[in-house]
């Protein structure tokens, strides 16, 4: 077993199910979050509560789950113009792509992560972009990320390597990963903690929380049903 990680953790669906991919694989594992001015906070405040069950109603994870870091990244706010960050309607933009793009935001994530890992020791990272489900974000992809990985190597002169272990799977595909991970224990805490929705809506549902109409709760949604219907 390789030593340590540190997991890009959001406190959504998809850093929940690579911090338990993390927890499997690692002896000790460390999260970071980034607080870049994004306009609901339900996603950060859902961070420490995830983090509080997987130790408690998880023993096998219990002595692995190591500190969490939350780090500003103000520069994507004071760029702004992302209806994640502000007053934007959620549609595609002129560039093709959604008006829920942060340009440059899992770039400056991997860069920050990479540094404090530096000073943490850790050089292994575990990030949830996924080239399948990505809704055409350019930094998803993992030509992108493998070539962020070949950057921060080099400019930090050593080995980083980016984990990406929902790349090439779907949310069904998600949803099961976490079942195979942490049982179906794993699976209602992700659907009663976890927040993906774009419009911070903490209302319950069957597949865990949101609005139930914006692009994230309908991935989420509809990858949930496939996953039970399968
Ligand atoms: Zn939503």
């Amino acid at each position: 077993m390789t030593s340590s990680a540190l997991v890009l953790f959001s406190g959504g669906q998809d850093s929940t199910v690579c911090l338990a991919w993390a927890l499997a694989r690692f002896a000790r594992v460390e999260t970071v979050g980034f607080d870049y001015g994004q306009r609901h906070a339900a996603e950060l405040a859902a961070r420490p509560v995830i983090l509080e069950k997987l130790r408690g109603d998880f023993p096998q994870w219990m002595d692995r789950l190591g500190a969490d870091h939350l780090l500003p990244l103000d520069t994507l706010k004071a760029i702004g113009g992302s209806a994640l960050i502000d007053a934007v309607s959620i549609e595609m933009g002129k560039d093709g792509l959604p008006t829920t793009f942060v340009p440059g935001r899992n770039v400056m994530f991997l860069t920050a992560a990479a540094a404090l890992g530096y000073r943490r020791g850790i050089s292994d990272l575990v990030g949830g972009m996924c080239e399948t489900d990505f809704s055409g974000y350019p930094d998803c992809r993992n030509d992108t990320v493998q070539a962020i990985a070949r950057a921060l190597s080099l400019g930090l002169a050593r080995d980083v390597t980016v984990h990406t272990p929902l790349m090439w799977i779907d949310k069904a595909a998600t949803w099961k990963l976490a079942e195979e991970l942490g049982g179906a224990k794993l699976v209602e805490l992700i659907v009663a903690e976890t927040v993906t929705c774009y419009q911070g809506d903490p209302s319950p549902h069957d597949w865990g929380r949101g609005c139930g109409k914006c692009p994230s709760c309908e991935l989420r949604a509809s990858g949930y049903q496939k996953y039970r219907a399968a």
